[in-house]
């Protein structure tokens, strides 16, 4: 099984366009603008060999404010600049009450299915309260990058940006990993090796 990173595309890996108070997609390739940061800490992340899957709603696609073929070649250019395994798209809106657009998490656990990902030992990381909540529904843990739209509900940690996000993200991973040692045992075995030597 492997571990994976869901990571919330707008405001994350491309630029966010914010219209009044809210954060929405950019529906058109020349409003699209991948977030150059975004490289080193997703390519620190892929050496430490986690899956990385692009999420997004896109419910523009339902309404007909995004064309199909834009929303490819902005993935295009988007998967040649960052080092992304998947990209995976809830197209509908609010009013369909489908299983995929988040806080539902039907994006994560039909890329969980084709990745073979343990959702336990996997994250989710955004700067958008839905995506948390996307996580908590999944099993996830949740890191979200500090921003206007983190929201009130559960998440695991806060981050002051995508760098510091990644290396915590690196850090739980890391401690997760580690064989558990049984104080007992540790300890018992010490002991016998000091009687040994004291013999
Ligand atoms: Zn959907």
């Amino acid at each position: 099984m492997n571990s994976g990173i869901f990571i919330e595309r707008n405001g994350i890996l491309n630029l966010a366009r914010v219209v009044g108070r809210a954060q929405t997609s950019p529906y058109s390739v020349e409003e699209f603008v991948v977030n150059a940061e975004a490289r080193e800490p997703l390519d620190q992340l892929r050496r430490a060999g986690f899956v990385l899957i692009a999420t997004v709603n896109q419910p523009a696609l339902s309404t007909g404010q995004l064309a199909r073929r834009d929303l490819e070649e902005m993935h295009k250019r988007l998967k040649n600049q960052l080092p992304l395994d998947d990209i995976r798209v809830c197209p509908h809106t609010e009013a369909d009450d489908c299983p995929c657009r988040k806080p539902k998490a039907g994006l994560f656990f039909e890329a969980a299915h084709h990745w073979r990902l343990n959702l336990d030992q996997s994250f989710v990381l955004s700067d958008k309260w839905q995506d948390a909540e996307a996580a908590q529904n999944a099993g996830c843990t949740s890191i979200l990058v500090r921003s206007p739209w983190n929201g009130h509900g559960h998440h695991d940690y806060v981050a002051a940006n995508l760098a510091a996000a990644a290396n915590r993200i690196m850090q739980i991973h890391k401690y997760r990993s580690q064989p558990l040692l049984e104080p007992g045992i540790e300890s018992q075995s010490i002991t016998s090796l000091i009687g040994a030597v004291c013999r």
